[in-house]
């Protein structure tokens, strides 16, 4: 039987280390705290939680519970620890974090002495891979804060467009206070059907923007979260080495730039990159406008859109009154603030089988946040199947995915199919929703016009794939 190294101790390493001993697997458990330490974890403990103590809702029939009872009819052990160090959060599961990791911790010492003796701890940074090793899977679960030296042996491996360093998020603004009567719905050149609805500017309008734009107050640098690029420079300086990647805007996918960077290149740069007007013709004048913002649409229910290629770097007071300075949106509501923080994940959709295998080096195996999930429950649960699937790989045997139809199976196939047709729009991590499950059929859709009453048949579907599967694979 092959030997599996787990690489991360924080939530998806010790699931997956947990899982693959308790098959009866040898596994060497990798971290680095507190050696060496990331910009969010504070203690040396495994399964930290980094920010917020909660897992998510425990209300019947939403998506984060349909995961959860998953994940615990395939016994997860992370969750049943959450479970065993609930804290009251009405109907969310919150925990007791410190409860929380020393339950894990015990659940993994368990396996380091005894009958039971198939876990060994090493208290390292782990900087080189080698997939070509043999008898050894790897299973990779260092997170969105994953060492930069490892991120750049993981970059040598996987090539340097797979690897996002930044996560930017653009911002969302309710419908209600978009002023319809100065925008427009069209598509390009009138192709496709009319999705985007589009501000329309003037010279005049455009040159005050970009002054506005060019001369706002960003996120102070010492903010490591708000400031991405200045916290990996200086850790570039602490640690003088080369293999760290550049500090440099590369790093977002396909040059996902802050847009007051794309402003600064040049004045005309925004009307040849995001705002681009070509094929826009606003049926007010006839005429594509000098310059546009595209707002597309952010969910199902048409309430709110996103600024497309708008993701900044900007104050959120600086956001507010900058970007009402758009044609149409002078008096809008903004949901969400533009934002740009670390995190590290790779190109799912390229480079990972639904089995969580690096396509070209299928010994290695991602999980956890690296692998293009978000939040800690689904870090967990992709834990689960990492150290599930590594333990089958080690027996010999090719593992099964977990079914499209299941919370888990659904995120595994989002982040293995998630290619965006659209160029320059890259792959956006995700956490569990049910939009990534399959629909119901257009018949039962038309017949069952609640909501809730759909959902529970989504769940009732997933919970019987995900047993068959169980029993399939046990
Ligand atoms: C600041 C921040 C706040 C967040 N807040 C929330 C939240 O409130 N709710 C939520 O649901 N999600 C949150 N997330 C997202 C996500 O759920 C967590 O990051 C989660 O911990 C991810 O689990 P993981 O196992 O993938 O990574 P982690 O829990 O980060 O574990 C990775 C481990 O790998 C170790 N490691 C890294 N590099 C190496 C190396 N080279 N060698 C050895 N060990 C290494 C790290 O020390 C760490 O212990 C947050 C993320 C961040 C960054």
């Amino acid at each position: 039987m092959k030997k599996i190294r787990i690489i991360g101790g924080g939530l998806a390493g010790p699931e997956a280390a947990l899982q693959a001993a308790s098959l009866g697997c040898n596994v060497d458990l990798y971290e680095m705290r507190p050696t060496r330490s990331t910009e969010a974890h504070q203690t040396a403990d495994f399964a930290e939680l980094v920010c917020s103590n909660s897992l998510k809702s425990e209300s019947e029939n939403t998506a984060p519970w349909l995961l959860k009872q998953e994940m615990r009819r395939a016994g997860s052990i992370l969750l049943a620890e959450a479970d065993a160090s609930s804290v009251p959060a009405g109907h969310a599961l919150a925990v007791d974090r410190v409860e929380f990791s020393r339950r894990v911790a015990e659940r993994i010492a368990a396996f380091t002495t005894g009958p039971d003796a198939r876990i060994t701890i090493h208290r390292e940074e782990v900087t080189t891979l080698n997939p070509d090793e043999p008898d050894t899977l790897t299973v990779l679960a260092t997170g969105p804060l994953t060492s930069p030296a490892l991120a750049a042996e993981l970059q040598r491996l996987t090539g340097s467009d797979h690897l996002a360093f930044y996560d930017s998020i653009s911002p969302i603004v309710d419908a209600s206070t978009i002023d319809m009567d100065k925008v427009f719905f069209a598509a390009r050149y009138d192709k496709g059907t009319a999705d985007y609805i589009n501000c329309p500017f003037t010279k005049e309008e455009y040159e005050t923007f970009l002054d506005a734009l060019t001369t706002a107050e960003a996120v102070p640098l010492k903010d490591w979260e708000g400031n991405a690029l200045s916290s990996l420079s200086s850790r570039r300086e602490a640690d003088g080495s080369a293999s760290l990647p550049p500090a440099t805007p590369a790093h977002y996918f396909e040059g996902c730039l802050p847009i007051e960077e794309t402003a600064r290149r040049g004045r005309d740069t925004l009307r040849f990159g995001p705002m681009k007007p070509v094929g826009l013709t606003d049926p007010k004048t006839g005429r594509w406008p000098y310059a546009a913002v595209q707002l597309r649409q952010e969910n199902l229910r048409a309430d709110s859109y996103n600024l497309v290629g708008f993701q900044n770097h900007l104050k959120f007071g600086e956001q507010a009154r900058v970007l009402r300075l758009i044609p149409g949106l002078e008096n809008a509501t903004f949901l969400r603030y533009g934002q740009i923080h670390r995190n590290t994940y790779i190109d799912a959709p390229n480079l990972l089988t639904e089995t969580l295998q690096l396509r070209a080096h299928p010994s290695i195996l991602i999980a956890g946040q690296l692998s293009g999930i978000e939040g800690y429950t689904e870090s967990i649960a992709s834990g689960l199947l990492a150290g599930r699937y590594a333990a089958a790989l080690a027996r010999g045997e090719q593992p099964t995915p977990a079914p499209r139809a299941t919370a888990n199976g659904s995120l595994s196939y989002y982040i293995t199919h998630a290619l965006n047709p659209e160029k320059h729009k890259r792959f956006q991590p995700a956490n569990i929703t049910f939009d990534l499950l399959p629909p119901l059929e257009e018949e039962l859709r038309r017949k069952i016009r609640d909501k809730k009453e759909r959902h529970k048949i989504q769940c009732d579907r997933a919970l019987e794939a995900w047993d068959a599967w169980l029993a399939a694979s046990n």
